[in-house]
């Protein structure tokens, strides 16, 4: 193979090598007369692993992008830095008894050649590292601010705790309620002092944001919205021992059906409300559930038990009991809601599940009250008969109508006796009631028959035949309506009134709670109100009582920050028996990790190194301690795109200037699985920093591209356990790093999943080797009309693909140019395509380009722009069509040798006396290796023996062959 012949690695070498000593890529801050353009990828954590392909494919993305808008004219700052603290890197330490800084150095240093190795156009000269001081001085820098406006702060919160271990766990360090350490011993929830920032503070804004993020994908701003979770609602006291206990709703029009209460199985005050005689029973409760992540709390079976307290409900004065579950978040309002099981489905399950009271207060109600309606109480009835499952119907003869059987209950009848004695009277079948098919509905309506208004409540019932023959109904009954059994679906196509089919409908989905709005039943005086009157009425009575007021909620919580590990960046905090908390002064940053610790256990060394936890009292001169939990290394990340702006500043965290010409990023980069994480970190930071009066801006990025996941050839996510991982050092040396890069943008779009396959690279390459091929043995020709409108058609489409990130048709038109310009171009069209080429394969073309006589960087060429007079269209289409012409005379010169083993040898070709200029004989006599005659149809010399030019047609020309 022609591989052999080239070298890519070297190729690749030599221009990597040029753009780093020429410094192509640096990126210069206020560059007149150039827009600026900040495009970044999520800086990654350095895993002792290496890059695999999957990674090389998120960068390419991001590459590709970065060197067109350089080429585009942009002002481009395109850096890499890395994500460096993290446990990977200390569980390694542990292991091996050393730092983890060793760890994380060396994979940073394998991170970057490996990134180099891809030709990635980043200007190196403003890496970041989280783990070095001078980088995360700034982190704690941050936080001291954030302390001083009240917005850290430390409060009780649960945590992961092993016994045997002694220490807490990271989430990731509890395996099945396990500790990972010791798989014999149980992970407790311990409730112990933690430090948290107040992202709440900023959860309006940062919902509303969302609105202006008009470059961000909508699923992600969904994401974030529930995540935000804001809702309008109400806030409920409710007296427990005279403490009142906080309760949020959005549906305090249910209020009078709480029949129960239910706390947080983590709320740090739930043992205060447990009684002495069910203290086991909760204790044991807990122990059960101890192990449950909050996420995965929705999928969990509602389980619960009783506190033995009671609490007192705000309106009525009743006593509620107050249970704990496993399915209430401990901060979310306050860590209780109260329980509506008649209205909500979770609590309907629990109630079930526990036997507790189940109060309707909600009426499903259908049309708008009459003043002068008619009240009513009835039964509507569901038979089925058992031979065919269908269901009894009355059809009403003088009104066309189809209806259930309804009546009205008389005098001392249970709804359930009405229903069997309605169905006999009304049909002649004898039935048993054997239940109350839910609770009563109500519907407003004009009966026309009585011709009069209705306000009906109705209680449909389920009833079982008796007999299948029914007993001879007299004249009045049967002269009104017949007896219609129905099947589920033609009841379904009945043209009724909804009402009508409640009680079937309920039938098939069986019991559950109505969550629907509706009229207020079993509510005291507010009773008749629909919901939404209800609300206001309802928040007022609290109101008065000082038990309620309206709240705006959020789902959100506060971010905890503190980590108990080591390899993350020390919270500057002091603590002092005089002073308390003091923080360390501003003079005194960083505070550095020490570099000389071993690592005994699991345990931070920090707990029992001397040195670091000694220190004065800034306050007092006093002993005292340091803080010896880190910060968690999602603030590192959460303001590093903003370092990249001014990355060597010691003296500020970055100079603002600099910052308010860069950012905010106009383009980024990364895994969607940063929903809910980074990226609303980063949003609270930027406005946090904007609150400081540091950045002029409210968003961090205006564009945010997700990229999709390169999976291996087999489908699965790459990973060493597997042995499926795809190592670009591999596929370099097999096809070269263009070829790669090719594929890789080429199959498929890339915000979705694909797999990695050899073949698709294959085919990159050989694209990649005829386009060598042919700029080597380059000889300028001419370019006709119809050449220069497909070239400048594709400049305009190619680079609105790359430009929207379809990379992928983006390929396909560089393969048709070069398909067009491999006929024969001339040198100014080849230089075209060679800077089309070069974000994509940039080695090859800075290759070809020097190939061809060129000093400067292709990289660095401003790019082609297309010529709209030169696109001609109508050409193009005629042009199509003599392509089809060919195909069509291949078509038919194969059938005729597959006929009678003849070779056709004369072609005519008839056309339309306008397209006649485009059939060029002697160009049509080579590719189709024949003579070939091409006649206007007009033309009275023509050779037509059969009449072929009879049925030309605009593009369609005739074909007669001899
Ligand atoms: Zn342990
Ligand atoms: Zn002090």
């Amino acid at each position: 193979m022609a591989d052999k012949i080239i070298n890519f690695s070297a190729i690749e070498k030599k221009w990597q090598k040029k753009w780093e000593s020429e410094k192509a890529f640096l990126a210069k801050d206020n560059v007149k007369g150039k827009k600026k353009y900040y495009i970044l990828e999520m800086y990654p954590y350095p895993s002792g692993s290496g890059l695999h392909m999957g990674h090389a494919f998120n960068y390419t993305i991001g590459d590709v992008q970065a060197r067109l808008k350089r080429m585009q004219g942009y002002n481009v700052l395109y850096p890499m830095g890395y994500d460096s603290f993290g446990l990977p890197a200390e569980n390694a330490a542990i292991k091996a008894k050393s730092h983890p800084k060793k760890f994380t150095e060396e994979a940073i240093k394998n991170y970057i050649r490996q990134q180099k190795e891809l030709g990635l156009s980043y200007d190196w000269s403003r890496m970041i590292q989280s783990h070095k001081p001078e980088y995360y001085q700034w982190d704690q820098w941050i936080f001291l601010k954030m302390f001083e406006r009240g917005l850290a702060y430390k409060k009780k919160a649960p945590v992961n705790w092993c016994g045997k271990c002694n220490t807490v766990l990271a989430n990731e360090q509890v395996v099945n309620g396990k500790c990972w350490r010791h798989e014999d011993t149980e992970v407790e929830i311990k409730h112990l002092e933690q430090w948290f920032l107040k992202i709440t503070d900023y959860a309006d804004e940062l919902y509303e944001g969302l609105n202006k993020l008009d470059g961000w994908p909508d699923f992600i701003k969904t994401l974030q919205r529930n995540w935000i979770g804001k809702s309008e609602g109400t806030e409920v006291d409710f007296l427990v021992d005279g403490n009142p206990w906080r309760v949020f709703t959005t549906r305090v029009d249910t209020l009078f059906g709480v029949t129960f209460l239910v706390v947080s199985a983590q709320h740090p005050e739930l043992m205060s409300l447990v009684t002495n005689d069910k203290k086991k029973e909760v204790e044991n409760f807990l122990k059960k559930i101890r192990s449950t992540k909050e996420e995965d709390m929705d999928k969990l079976s509602k389980e619960g038990v009783f506190t033995g307290s009671y609490a007192i409900h705000p309106l009525t004065g009743k006593k509620i009991p107050v249970w704990t579950g496993n399915f209430v978040v401990a901060d979310y309002g306050s860590g209780m809601v109260m329980g509506v099981p008649a209205h909500d489905e979770r609590d309907f399950e629990f109630a079930k599940k526990y036997g507790l009271e189940i109060k309707q207060v909600i009426r499903q109600s259908f049309g708008e009250a009459k003043e002068d309606e008619e009240k009513r109480f009835t039964i509507s009835a569901v038979v089925q008969r058992k031979s065919d499952k269908k269901f009894l119907y009355l059809k009403w003869k003088e009104f066309g109508w189809v209806a259930p059987v309804i009546g009205g209950i008389d005098g001392n009848e249970t709804p359930e006796s009405a229903a069997e004695r309605e169905v006999f009277e009304e049909t002649g079948y004898k039935a048993k009631a054997v239940g109350k098919l839910g609770l009563p509905f109500e519907a407003h309506f004009y009966a026309d028959n009585k011709k009069v208004w209705r306000h009906r409540i109705d209680q449909p019932i389920l009833l079982e035949l008796i007999s299948d023959n029914p007993e001879k109904l007299n004249k009045e009954e049967s002269s009104m309506h017949e007896v219609s059994w129905l099947s589920r679906e033609e009841v379904a196509k009945l043209t009724t009134h909804s009402y009508n089919l409640i009680g079937i409908e309920r039938f098939f989905e069986g019991e559950k709670a109505f969550t629907g709005f509706g009229t207020l039943v079993n509510s005291e005086g507010f009773d008749g109100l629909k919901s939404s009157e209800a609300k206001e009425h309802i928040i007022n009575a609290l109101e008065m009582k000082k038990l309620g007021r309206k709240k705006t909620a959020f789902r959100i919580r506060d971010w905890l920050v503190s980590r108990q590990r080591f390899w993350g960046c020390p919270i500057p905090i002091i603590y002092c028996d005089e002073c308390g908390t003091v923080p360390v002064p501003e003079k005194d940053l960083p505070v550095k990790l020490p570099d000389n610790v071993k690592f005994e256990g699991v345990e931070s060394p920090l707990k029992k190194d001397e040195k670091f936890l000694k220190v004065k009292c800034p306050k007092c001169g006093k002993n005292g301690k340091r803080e010896t939990n880190t910060l968690d290394g999602f603030m590192d990340s959460s303001w590093y795109f903003l370092r990249y702006c001014d990355p060597k500043n010691d003296k500020k965290i970055f100079n603002s200037k600099k910052v308010k010409y860069w950012a905010p990023v106009d383009q980024y980069i990364g895994g969607k699985e940063h929903a809910t994480g980074h990226l609303i970190y980063f949003r609270f930071f930027t406005k946090f920093l904007r609150d400081m009066g540091l950045l002029e801006f409210d968003e961090p990025v205006l564009n945010l591209f997700n990229q999709g996941m390169l999976h291996a050839y087999d489908g699965q996510k790459m990973s060493k356990s597997k042995g499926n991982v795809v190592l670009p050092e591999s596929v370099s040396k097999k096809f070269g790093i263009d070829a790669a890069r090719m594929f890789l943008v080429s199959d498929g779009s890339p915000d979705k999943d694909f797999n990695w396959s050899d073949k698709g690279t294959e085919g990159s390459l050989r694209f990649i080797l005829k386009v060598i091929n042919f700029v080597s043995t380059f000889k300028s020709g001419k370019m006709d009309k119809l050449k220069e409108s497909k070239l400048h058609k594709i400049i305009k489409e190619y680079t609105s693909n790359l430009d929207d990130f379809n990379y992928n048709i983006a390929v396909i038109k560089i393969r048709e140019l070069f398909d067009v310009l491999e006929e024969g171009c001339d040198r100014k069209s080849l230089e075209i395509f060679l800077k089309m080429l070069s974000p994509i394969c940039p080695h090859v073309a800075e290759e070809l380009w020097s190939k061809i006589g060129k000093k400067e960087f292709v990289s660095l060429e401003k790019w082609p722009e297309y010529d709209g007079k030169k696109i001609d269209i109508e050409l193009e289409k005629k042009a199509d069509a003599v392509d089809k012409t060919i195909e069509d005379v291949k078509n038919i010169l194969k059938i005729m040798r597959e006929r009678n083993g003849g070779e056709g040898k004369r072609i005519y070709i008839y056309v339309l006396p306008n397209e006649k200029a485009f059939y060029d004989e002697k160009k049509l006599g080579e590719r189709l290796g024949r003579g070939v005659w091409v006649y206007a149809v007009n033309d009275p010399k023509k050779h037509d023996p059969e009449g072929k030019s009879k049925k030309v047609k605009p593009g369609r020309p005739g074909i007669y062959i001899e």
